[in-house]
């Protein structure tokens, strides 16, 4: 694409006038313009082009611009652009048999919301119709989305600002051998400690009054804490010993991202709900929903569910919905996240780790990847503190300008890099990113003690 700084520059100063953006100090801000986007790339219009290892916020996992599924909006749109959710129709249909058909166990009845958030509220909505009891538990580390209860439920920072009296939120820590609140030193204690600590949370609250611990199968945004083997099966285990809806939250691990359709696949484990979103159809059309257990969705067979939404199951969503899993199916997609994370990826980054005195643990699974950053791998002390901003934040901040020079866009949460790409990525697209981490680590060993 030729370089066109006019177009970028007006672009820009329109985005600067009028529109108003997510989690910012709108005059601190700075955003670039962007003037294309192709499979695992994108690029501005004075001409950089980056390697995208954040997939957007982590959605496109098929890449951007897939030429079937722009296809297939297209001819939705020519076809039925929208229709009222109260009607069967057909890409709402098949949307929702490919998916009943890939989601664990028994969640085989789908409920269409317009993203993760909404999902999530919904979700615990039916959790607390179906047990008729009023608290939901969630981890501190942990993130479920930008509305009401959902911000409520989230353990990261983002929360603070909208903490307005979380009726019936509890939160509890979930298990993160590196930084254990459990004084564990294995996976097994840390499983075992999380565990206990859970039950005596539900036993203290009051069983009777909890209606669904919500999890994300593998935290994402908080820090790809891939849980230690028995945690979940021991969690859905608490939750039949109690009663208690179990919902996993796999917005963003789902639909390939961690080498599986679901997350819950790696560890065999089924909750009564599950919520979805972004790689559903890798975000080309906004769509989330609901996988509901048959045990839910009987509750709901002969008296209403009291809640809805003016574009669920939108048509155009739920096209790009059916092209993308079958791309997906086609193309063998989930396969490949999980053997290129396997023998590209995960090696890739444990080689950096080894030259890297910033490096203080690699871990993940998929295209699914962390690295925490420290200042100090003995004391482990983060390389930039908890929710630092401004000059604090310098480190990080070195870190991320160091990759954007060698061409690669990097995702960057506190004082830690995800390694997030497209699905899609080829071996020789991982290994350019792999190296341009390299550069970039060099800025944060700087900053290391
Ligand atoms: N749940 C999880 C695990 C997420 O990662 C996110 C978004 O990042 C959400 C929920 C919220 O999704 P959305 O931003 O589509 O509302």
């Amino acid at each position: 694409p030729q370089p066109n700084p006019q177009v970028g520059a007006a672009v820009k100063a329109a985005d600067r006038a009028h529109v108003f953006h997510s989690w910012s100090a709108q005059e601190l801000i700075d955003p670039p313009a962007i003037a294309g986007a192709e499979g695992a790339y994108f690029w501005d219009y004075d001409g950089n082009r980056y390697l995208d290892f954040t997939s957007g916020l982590v959605y496109t996992n098929i890449g951007y611009q897939h030429p079937k599924v722009v296809a297939a909006i297209q001819e939705q749109a020519a076809t039925m652009t929208t229709f009222a959710p109260a009607f069967a129709v057909e890409a709402r249909s098949e949307a929702a048999r490919l998916i009943a058909e890939r989601t664990p166990g028994d969640l085989d009845k789908i409920f269409f919301t317009n993203a993760g958030a909404d999902a999530v509220e919904h979700a615990t909505r039916m959790a607390r119709l179906h047990t008729g009891r009023p608290k939901v538990l969630s981890a501190y580390r942990s993130y479920h989305g930008g509305t009401h209860q959902a911000i409520n439920l989230t353990g990261d920072p983002r929360r603070w600002a909208s903490d307005t009296g979380a009726a019936g939120v509890v939160r509890f820590w979930a298990p993160f051998l590196y930084r254990s609140r459990f004084y564990a030193e294995t996976e097994q204690q840390e499983c075992e400690r999380a565990l206990q600590h859970l039950e005596d949370t539900i036993v203290f609250e009051g069983p009777q009054t909890v209606a669904a611990i919500i999890l994300e199968t593998v935290p994402g945004t908080a820090g790809i804490m891939v849980p230690p083997p028995g945690y979940l099966a021991g969690v859905r285990a608490l939750c039949d010993k109690y009663g208690i809806v179990f919902i996993l939250d796999e917005v963003m691990a789902g639909f390939g991202r961690t080498g599986e359709w679901f997350a819950a696949d790696l560890f065999d484990v089924t909750p009564d709900l599950l919520t979805f979103a972004k790689g559903v159809n890798s975000g080309y059309v906004p769509l989330g929903g609901v996988a509901i257990s048959r045990k839910i969705a009987e509750t709901f067979a002969e008296r209403p569910y009291p809640g809805g939404l003016t574009y669920s199951g939108h048509p155009l969503a739920c096209a790009a919905a059916v092209a993308t899993i079958n791309v997906m199916a086609e193309e063998g997609v989930v396969e490949h996240a999980a053997n290129l994370g396997a023998c590209v990826i995960e090696p890739g980054l444990r080689e950096l780790a080894e030259r890297h005195p910033s490096v203080g643990e690699v871990r993940g699974v998929g295209m699914f990847w962390a690295l925490e950053l420290v200042r100090n791998r003995e004391t482990r002390e983060p390389l930039v503190p908890y929710n630092a901003t401004g000059d604090a934040n310098a480190p990080m901040a070195a870190f991320g300008a160091a990759a954007k020079k060698n061409g690669l866009w990097p995702f960057i949460n506190m004082n830690r890099t995800h390694v997030v790409p497209a699905c899609t990525i080829t071996e020789t697209e991982a290994k350019e990113g792999l190296a341009a981490l390299d550069a970039a680590l060099s800025a944060a060993d700087e900053h290391t003690v």
